[in-house]
């Protein structure tokens, strides 16, 4: 470029942009990206790889994955015609922002929420627009009702990433009526709380829900997300999806899940049960405020700063995420699930990390 520098090229909203980013730090007892504790029933994993060693890899996936989205429509109950499936629900985020965000458009969502839609619907020239939660991390229901009136997007993500916070479908359903454009809501975490958009899909057309294999159904590593929506929003996303975005491995595995969802039951009961006791036992801690929470990780605040909390706990070879960058966040924490053994790991070395910190002074 000769002349010319690379920002003289990138977009301004890009070079102002901070990435979204994640050391990779190695640890004992990881409870730093939400993912489920426990990998799948090992009679799955053989049934998976006996399908791959069995399909053609020189050719690309169907073009309309149309064996996935009939099974994901048994598996949901909506129709296939306004499913979309992606490499990771991120994908899907990026391709409903491609089609809706753009300079003279306005991008509404709370804050704190996952900084991945900000980003992309900045980078896409939209305007944004914020809704912060109340000071108990709940939803502001008013606010979000103005944003989406005032909004040609809203995204809630529910339950909500970093704090938990779920949006009932009844108050959900209020802001989709006086909403002027499309609500999309992010449900990476609804198999924690025991409930879904979904249904309102049937009500109302201008809703779109996002879902994840890499939470409850514990293939973070596979990537996998789908899209609900109605048949025309679904088309017009579509239209600028990847092709072949999602690869033959990944369809194959995410099909065999579909049809033994039964199975992965029990690791999901098992993480509501111990985030109850993970958030009581922080509750009992002097100093700890943990907020409730209905996904599979707990946030937390103490009275120090969340950096030297952090490094503490990873000195001790456990590792969560730092969210005091976040608005509202200051001094907070994020802890995922983990098995009932890392868990208590977590909180032994939560006690000696705070112990030492008050000592300090
Ligand atoms: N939405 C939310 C709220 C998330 O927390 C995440 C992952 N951390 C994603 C979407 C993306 O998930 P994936 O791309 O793995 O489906």
């Amino acid at each position: 470029m000769p002349g010319r520098s690379p920002s003289d090229v990138i977009k301004r909203e890009v070079r102002e942009a901070s990435a979204y980013t994640l050391k990779y730090l190695e640890a004992d007892v990881k409870l730093d990206q939400n993912e489920n504790p426990r990998e799948i029933p090992d009679s799955l994993k053989r049934k998976i790889m006996a399908r791959f060693g069995e399909l053609g890899w020189r050719q690309y996936p169907e073009f309309t994955p149309s064996r996935m989205t009939a099974a994901i429509s048994r598996f949901t109950g909506w129709p296939a015609d306004g499913i979309l499936v992606g490499n990771g629900s991120n994908e899907l985020i990026l391709a409903a922002l491609v089609a809706t965000a753009a300079p003279g458009k306005t991008v509404a969502m709370p804050q704190p929420t996952f900084t991945v839609y900000r980003l992309l619907a900045s980078a896409m020239g939209a305007t944004i627009r914020e809704a912060p939660l109340r000071a108990d991390m709940t939803f502001d229901v008013e606010r979000l009702r103005e944003a989406g009136r005032d909004s040609d997007v809203l995204i809630v993500c529910s339950p909500n990433n970093p704090t938990g916070t779920f949006l009932p479908a009844a108050d959900l359903s209020r802001i989709l009526a006086s909403a002027r454009g499309l609500v999309i809501v992010d449900e990476a975490y609804h198999e924690f709380s025991r409930q879904s958009a979904a249904p309102l899909l049937e009500r109302f057309d201008n809703l779109i829900v996002l879902r994840t294999f890499s939470k409850a159904m514990a293939i973070a590593g596979l990537r996998f997300g789908y899209m609900l929506a109605s048949p025309g929003i679904a088309r017009e996303v579509n239209k600028v999806k990847l092709p072949y975005n999602v690869n033959v491995f990944t369809l194959t595995a995410a099909e065999v899940l579909i049809d033994a969802s039964g199975e992965m039951e029990g690791s999901i009961r098992a993480v509501i049960e111990d985030r109850e006791r993970l958030k009581a036992a922080l509750d009992v801690r002097p100093g700890v405020e943990a907020f409730p929470s209905a996904a599979n990780f707990v946030l937390f605040r103490t009275a120090h700063p969340a950096g030297e909390v952090f490094e503490r706990l990873y000195e001790n070879g456990v590792l969560v995420r730092d969210v005091s960058g976040y608005p509202m966040l200051e001094r907070s924490l994020r802890v995922s699930v983990g098995t009932a053994g890392e868990n208590a790991r977590f909180l032994e070395a939560l006690d000696d990390a705070l112990e030492a910190l008050d000592a300090q002074g």
